[in-house]
């Protein structure tokens, strides 16, 4: 199926080949994902929700004909910035994705798109590179394709407003060179390449979906974080709309299981769905 290597994991999907890149670790508590008044012994027993944990992150790359699609371009240095995430004590910063795009043999300028499944900064912190205040494009040639829906809720438009340097140094940049698209429904991006709405992570949650020769392979965002998501899909974090979650996990499942599909999450490993009596497992793929 793949191989793991300094330049990712790699899948071939029907004629398809796609890579996984970590990114980066970031430092998180369970009790900072999930309510922690809500009683969450039913998922984790008695684990400790207080206690430190590694969430890695991953961005994507797919060639598909004469598509080159990057999803969810991150950015380790900018995430651990002074004010953002935490890195977990001890862990060395991992090769950047222009380094590992490199290390893959994929050139930046060849990308024909890059895909942003929602707009939480460790999904697009990479869109552009370079100093602070003289952000340069990451993809130059690359239409990029961010969800309409999360583009314009309140916080965003504040933080446009006010020049915000994370929002106005990624997406303000690619908005300025006249690359940003805002999606809003399903989208045709060819050569087995879709885009679709998979809202309650965010309000305009998308997943990246790639068909070729019979064979199908999600990138699917923030639909999951935890394995414990999957096969309990009301288990949502403090921020998601619940409700419109748990209808986008019911049926993204029961396509994903019945396609057979190959699932990638922004912060776990790849894996596949089966549906057991209906109820939802996961099975971690070995790249
Ligand atoms: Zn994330």
């Amino acid at each position: 199926m793949g191989g793991a290597s300094g330049a990712g994991a790699s899948f071939r999907v029907g004629r398809a080949q796609v890579f996984s890149f970590d990114v980066g670790d970031l430092e998180l508590r369970l009790d900072e994902v999930f309510d922690p008044k809500a009683d969450l012994s039913t998922y984790f027993g008695e684990k400790d929700l207080s206690s430190p944990e590694a969430f890695p992150t991953r961005s994507f790359y797919v060639s598909s004909g004469s598509r080159r699609v990057v999803v969810d371009p991150s950015d380790y240095a900018r995430l651990v910035s002074p004010g953002h995430f935490r890195a977990p004590r001890g862990s060395a910063p991992p090769p950047t994705l222009e380094e590992q795009l490199a290390a893959a043999g994929a050139a930046p300028s060849s990308v024909t798109h890059v895909v942003v499944t929602h707009l939480h900064y460790d999904h697009y912190a990479g869109l552009t590179k370079g100093k602070a205040g003289a952000p340069e494009l990451a993809f130059p040639s690359a239409r990029c394709i961010v969800p309409a829906k999360d583009w314009s809720t309140p916080e965003m438009v504040g933080a446009r407003e006010r020049r915000d340097a994370d929002v106005a140094e990624t997406l303000g940049a690619v908005e300025g060179a006249g690359k940003l698209e805002l999606s809003d429904g399903p989208l045709d991006l060819g050569d087995g390449v879709t885009v679709e709405p998979f809202p309650g992570e965010s309000p305009g949650h998308q997943v990246v979906c790639l068909k070729s020769g019979g064979d199908s392979c999600y990138f699917v965002g923030d639909l999951y974080h935890l394995v414990e998501e999957v096969e309990h899909p009301e288990l949502a974090a403090s921020w998601a709309d619940g409700p419109a979650l748990l209808a986008s996990r019911r049926a993204f499942a029961e396509r994903a299981a019945a396609e057979g599909a190959l699932v990638l999450p922004g912060h776990l490993p790849a894996g596949r769905i089966e549906l057991k009596g209906g109820a939802p497992s996961w099975a971690e793929e070995k790249a």
